[in-house]
């Protein structure tokens, strides 16, 4: 499966670029295409190194102190989900973790990407990232095809895809396993509701690296 995924965009870059030579002109489409295709091909190559690191036990954090309502911004801002909303919500005051940043844009940027994959074009993307006491919050939900109750025990296990719903869409079933391990890596977790046809909301549970309001002195 990852040969095909891996092939496909690598040939469709190579097209527009043999486009524009054959023409001779500067064509807005095909180097959007190719934009687009060597995007998905990066997010694939990043997936594919860490699905090694994590089975040859490497998963390596390089950790500092990480606000949640910065980073889903700043994700948001730079990630293309094809026609579909996205909502952003976020409190105002920082949501500090302890994290390695780049691992945690992978987070974002599945559940974001799939959150878009598995939902009709034009739908609405919630990004939420709340405090709860000592804990840091961060969901995404969708108004997607949802997902059967007898596929969520296997939703997280390697190259695991949902059989019917998943066929049509690019993938090869990494992406939520890595999640997974990245926020069990930071000593969070992950939860997922979802009713088919209707949507799913994915939830990250992360502990925060604030002093608990119960800590600080109040005078
Ligand atoms: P991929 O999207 O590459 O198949 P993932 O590991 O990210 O792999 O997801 C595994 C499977 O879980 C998907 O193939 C799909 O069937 C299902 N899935 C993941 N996210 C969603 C979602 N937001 N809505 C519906 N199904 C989902």
């Amino acid at each position: 499966m990852a040969n095909h995924e891996l092939r496909t965009p690598v040939a469709i870059i190579k097209m527009g670029a043999q486009l524009m030579k054959r023409r001779g002109t500067y064509d807005d489409r095909a180097v959007d295409t190719i934009l687009s295709q060597t995007d998905q091909l990066g997010r694939l190559i990043e997936d594919l190194l860490a699905t090694s690191q994590i089975e040859a036990d490497r998963l390596e954090l390089r950790l500092a102190e990480t606000d949640l309502a910065v980073e889903a911004r700043g994700v948001v801002e730079h990630l293309q989900l094809a026609g579909r909303a996205v909502r952003v919500d976020v409190p105002a005051e920082p949501v500090v973790v302890l994290a390695d940043r780049q691992r945690l844009v992978q987070v974002f940027v599945n559940l974001l990407t799939n959150a878009a994959k598995y939902s009709p074009e034009g739908s609405l993307i919630v990004l939420t990232v709340a405090r709860r006491g000592s804990e840091a919050h961060v969901s995404v939900q969708d108004q997607g095809v949802g997902i059967p109750a007898d596929a969520l025990p296997r939703l997280f296990s390697r190259f695991f895809r949902v059989e019917g719903t998943a066929a049509r869409v690019q993938g090869v079933g990494v992406g939520l396993y890595i999640t997974r391990r990245i926020v069990e890596a930071h000593g969070g977790r992950i939860t997922v509701a979802s009713e088919p046809g209707r949507g799913s909301i994915f939830t990250v549970i992360l502990p925060r690296s604030e002093p608990k309001a119960s800590d600080t002195p109040d005078h």
